[in-house]
């Protein structure tokens, strides 16, 4: 590896020790950008991977929201403008309790590459909450967002930072932001956050995004090796948005998922997860806050697995991980390739252990990296962002199209990229590198900051 790559990951080690989400995302970014920085020594000259690793502002600020007994709570908020080098700043935000400082970085600093990625002018953000919307009622739910949006509206805007959601901020969760912040500003700025509902400048297949993004991607995989989408079984982690999306355009596309997951089990329905009335369900399910996945095996009369994660099923041709981070482990990597799996696409940020990541391609399976199998999402709230600005509404199937192509662009901008570093089939790195390209050029390109 490249010494000032070296040097600069063992820096962030010490420095950010106890910040391990955020390290292990420097690290494996760095790790595979290191042959770039071999051809450009002006980047070590600007000392530019250090300057990358410190969000250019990180807010943290308290949120406090009356429950419906009358308690006060307070909680933690956080905004991460990591990198504002090609766009105004983007990327979602997620609570849940178990979110830290460590995750608000490592998702802002993935998101910075990920945008890039797409082509799309938008920079790298993310923020959060320790607030847990599972198990809160309407009310509280929105309280908590309408004081999380006090604190926060005069650092965004549709130029400035466009936050957006992520695990446990939905459509619902979004609706009440905007509401106190066009309340709190006294302007339609509806291009302030996007993932909103259709009334008020929310894009078609916004919600569908991710999960269908995901699925073109995998098309352009199957096709580099000679097969297709037709026919495939899929087991997807998670049932929350993403992995809908996923079931969703896997079901349009002549392919079934067979296999979902949540916190509590899995189920196994043979006959896919397809028609619209199970799609339906599913988000009935998450809309209802209720995590109760075993209904969806008692009403569609298949198999829920209590505790149990299906890692090492095969019968199924691909993976796809979608419902949160390290959730495959080495345990989990060994258990999919003795089931002797081909594929297997990242779609959650992070859902890979290093080790687990570096078992599988070693052994042979074809590994597709979060950062760009998730792009859709953020790629389909850049075009929301478009849309607002110029008072205009897209058909779905115009959204889609362009989603497609967009897809389409960010496997083969990975491929080529791989390619011209001599790297091989590497999704991983090609990902990481063409993502690093076009931010490090902005960066030298505007100066030393
Ligand atoms: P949701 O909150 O809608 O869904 C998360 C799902 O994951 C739920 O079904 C949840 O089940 C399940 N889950 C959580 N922990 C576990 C676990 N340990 N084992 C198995 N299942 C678990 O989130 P999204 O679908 O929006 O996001 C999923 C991932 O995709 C996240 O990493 C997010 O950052 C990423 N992503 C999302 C985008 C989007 O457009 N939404 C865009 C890009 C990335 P349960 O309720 O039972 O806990």
């Amino acid at each position: 590896m490249n010494r000032y790559v070296e040097d600069v990951i063992a820096y962030v080690k010490r420095k950010y020790a106890d910040q391990k989400e955020f390290v292990q995302t420097v690290e494996e970014v760095f790790a595979s950008i290191s042959p770039v920085i071999d051809r450009h020594p002006e980047y070590v000259k600007a000392d530019l991977l250090k300057r990358m690793v410190e969000p250019e502002r990180m807010f943290r600020f308290r949120v406090v929201w009356t429950d419906d007994e009358g308690r006060v709570n307070t909680n933690v908020g956080w905004r991460c403008q990591f990198n504002g080098a090609i766009g105004p700043y983007k990327g979602g935000l997620r609570f849940k309790n178990n979110v830290n400082e460590s995750i608000i970085k490592f998702l802002g600093f993935e998101q910075t590459f990920k945008n890039s990625l797409t082509g799309l002018p938008i920079g790298g953000a993310k923020g959060g909450s320790d607030f847990d919307p599972a198990g809160k009622s309407d009310a509280e739910i929105m309280r908590f967002c309408q004081s999380f949006m006090s604190a926060l509206y005069r650092y965004i805007g549709p130029d400035i930072d466009v936050p957006a959601g992520d695990i446990g901020v939905g459509g619902r969760e979004i609706g009440y932001l905007y509401g106190q912040y066009r309340r709190l500003k006294g302007v339609f700025e509806n291009g302030v956050l996007t993932g909103k509902g259709l009334s008020y400048g929310g894009s078609l297949i916004r919600p569908e995004a991710t999960g269908y993004g995901a699925i073109y991607y995998l098309e352009e995989v199957l096709k580099a090796h000679n097969d297709s989408l037709m026919g495939k079984k899929i087991a997807v982690s998670g049932y929350g948005n993403v992995s809908w999306g996923i079931m969703k355009k896997a079901a349009q596309l002549g392919a079934k998922v067979t296999y979902m997951s949540g916190s509590q089990g899995y189920i196994h329905d043979e006959e896919g997860i397809s028609t619209d009335e199970k799609l339906d369900f599913i988000l009935a399910l998450r809309e209802s806050n209720s995590k109760n996945l075993k209904s969806y095996a008692e009403r569609f009369n298949c198999e829920f697995v209590e505790g149990g994660k299906f890692w090492g099923v095969d019968d199924v041709d691909i993976y796809m991980p979608a419902a949160t981070q390290n959730e495959v482990d080495l345990e989990d990597a060994r258990k999919i390739v003795k089931a002797g799996i081909k594929y297997y696409l990242e779609v959650s940020n992070m859902p890979t252990t290093a080790e687990a990541i570096e078992y599988l391609k070693e052994n042979g399976v074809i590994v597709a990296p979060s950062k760009a199998v998730n792009a859709g999402g953020v790629g389909v709230s850049a075009l929301e962002m478009a849309q607002n600005s110029q008072r205009l509404v897209w058909t779905a199937e115009e959204v889609d199209a362009r989603l497609k192509v967009m897809m389409q662009g960010i496997y083969e901008k990975s491929v080529d990229a791989a390619n011209r570093y001599g790297l091989g089939y590497d999704l991983i790195a090609g990902a990481n590198i063409a993502g690093f390209e076009k931010v490090a050029q902005a960066m030298m390109e505007q100066g030393i900051f």
